[in-house]
């Protein structure tokens, strides 16, 4: 995440950023660069506000409107969220995990043109094709790990690919899906999550690798209550 020196660099080089502006002091500008970083949705903020339940072991439980039951006008305002995050992105395909994102990916789909949805399975079951691409992932919620598999069938060499999530802590899943799209050659354009724990450093690990994330809500802080960023 960015730190203050990194801020105050960028504020003396700030004609770049904020084009015919006055003088402003580096406290408004670090507030309107913090804001044009970590872009929250208002929305979903005032939902994990009102309905998240904070657990042990810094876990969000969200089963009121996105892992358990699901609260479909507001998947749609997700999925025009991710629209206009990706809005002149090329996307012929989305993949995500099972099974929390077969939703959350499913309504965002009607958003892009009805991409189809690609889920990685987490199972190995009998009608699966001997032909897969898989990752190990490991989970620290559970504290296992485990096989994602995605059959060579549905992934096409040089496709335009959005990979949508609910959840980005520590970036295992989501390196799972990266190194399964690598292996299939696709054009990943980016990854969509609704809820990043930023603090759990996963961005860090996928940014490395080159990926764009966009994420929805930005948690800075579990502790007693859901502090979002900046
Ligand atoms: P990561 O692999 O980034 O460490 O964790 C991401 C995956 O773990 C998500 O796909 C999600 O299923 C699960 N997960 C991680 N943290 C949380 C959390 O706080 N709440 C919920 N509901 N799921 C989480």
């Amino acid at each position: 995440m960015i730190t203050d020196k990194q801020l105050l660099e960028e504020y003396k080089k700030a004609d770049d950023i904020i084009c015919g502006c006055e003088e402003i002091s580096f406290e408004e500008f670090k507030k309107y660069r913090l804001a044009q970083l970590y872009k929250n949705m208002p929305l979903l903020v005032e939902k994990i506000k009102n309905e998240g339940i904070i657990k042990n072991g810094n876990i969000l439980k969200v089963d009121s409107f996105l892992n358990h039951q699901l609260d479909i006008a507001f998947l749609e305002e997700i999925g025009k969220e991710f629209k206009k995050r990706f809005e002149n992105v090329k996307v012929d395909k989305i993949v995500t995990i099972e099974a929390s994102g077969i939703a959350i990916a499913t309504i965002a789909s009607r958003y892009f043109d009805n991409a189809k949805v690609v889920f990685a399975k987490k199972t190995l079951s009998n009608n699966l094709d001997n032909e897969i691409y898989s990752s190990k992932v490991y989970s620290f919620t559970k504290n296992i790990e485990y096989n994602v598999m995605i059959s060579k069938r549905y992934l096409n060499k040089g496709e335009n690919v959005l990979i949508i999530d609910d959840f980005l802590a520590r970036g295992q899943a989501l390196n799972g899906i990266y190194s399964m799209l690598m292996q299939a050659e696709v054009n990943i354009v980016g990854a969509g999550i609704v809820i990043e724990k930023v603090f759990q450093n996963g961005r860090e690990l996928l940014e490395q690798r080159g990926l764009r994330i966009e994420s929805l809500a930005m948690i800075k802080n579990l502790d007693n209550t859901v502090e979002f960023y900046p």
